[in-house]
């Protein structure tokens, strides 16, 4: 028999996940791919996928977040990622605190209950700076891969300072820092810290509970830790898969 009890889907802007989980709540398995255009489509697929691989019954329940979450009629539910993102890293790091999730088109700071449940949040999702896409998008232009993205920025001392907050102009100023003979490496690091300053004055506007947690695919990036830290003079810890952690916290919701 399947020891799968939960699938959850997180149809993201960015990436797709998907994670099974057993009775117990410990991950059984999961998936992560780029957003395809017909993510309804992408998830059933995926879904087949990691059903067929641990011998799944179709009655076990799907819970959906993200972004498409709406898209996908496979689910038996759909939680909005806040909740999600807040079940999966409490459970993963048994805290309660100050979670900053960073994706790839949004940013969020949830205050996480001592139950596991969120009790106050803020989200930016209508400007790029202060999400995964402010670094990707610039660092496109110095062709950087974003695995490489952190481990750069970290390699240098010098920093460039980048003023523009705005993704767009941002990008106009690197075309002439670029232009300057300015190194990469200390542009990267300008960039990290412009992003990190946006997200902080989130975290300032809903307040410190420590720990301060961390999720989402940017925070696989080791420069935007070190740097929320520096800025906060905190501790920020990590769930040990940041960024399956709203399809972990709907699975685990699903059960
Ligand atoms: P969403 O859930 O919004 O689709 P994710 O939480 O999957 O987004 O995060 C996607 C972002 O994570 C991308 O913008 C990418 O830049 C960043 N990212 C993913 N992997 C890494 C990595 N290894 N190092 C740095 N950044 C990463």
């Amino acid at each position: 028999m399947s020891r799968v009890a939960s699938i959850g889907i997180d149809a993201g802007s960015t990436t797709c996940k998907l994670v099974a989980v057993d009775q117990d709540g410990a991950i059984v398995g999961s998936s992560l791919e780029p957003t395809e255009p017909r993510v309804e489509l992408q998830v059933q697929r995926m879904l087949d996928e990691i059903r067929a691989e641990h011998a799944v019954a179709g009655t076990a329940p799907t819970i959906a977040t993200g972004y498409g979450r709406k898209l996908i009629k496979e689910a038996t539910r759909n939680l909005t990622e806040i909740t999600c993102h807040a079940r999966g890293v409490f459970r993963d790091l048994g805290r309660a605190g100050t979670l900053i999730d960073i994706g790839g088109q949004d940013s969020k700071v949830i205050q996480v209950g001592d139950d596991g449940r969120p009790v106050d949040f803020m989200m930016n999702d209508k400007c790029a700076a202060g999400t995964g896409r402010f670094l990707e998008y610039t660092a496109a232009r110095l062709g950087v891969p974003v695995q490489e993205l952190g481990p750069r920025a970290l390699s240098t001392a010098q920093e460039e300072p980048i003023s523009s907050t705005c993704t767009v102009f941002a990008e106009s100023e690197i075309i002439s820092l670029i232009a300057r003979g300015a190194e990469p490496d200390s542009i990267l690091r300008g960039l990290h810290r412009s992003l990190v300053g946006r997200v902080i004055s989130m975290v300032r506007s809903v307040g410190i509970v420590a720990p301060l947690m961390l999720s989402g695919g940017v925070a696989r990036n080791d420069a935007v830790r070190k740097m929320i830290a520096e800025a906060t003079a905190e501790d920020v810890i990590l769930p040990g898969e940041p960024q399956l952690m709203g399809a972990y916290g709907a699975a685990l919701l699903g059960m």
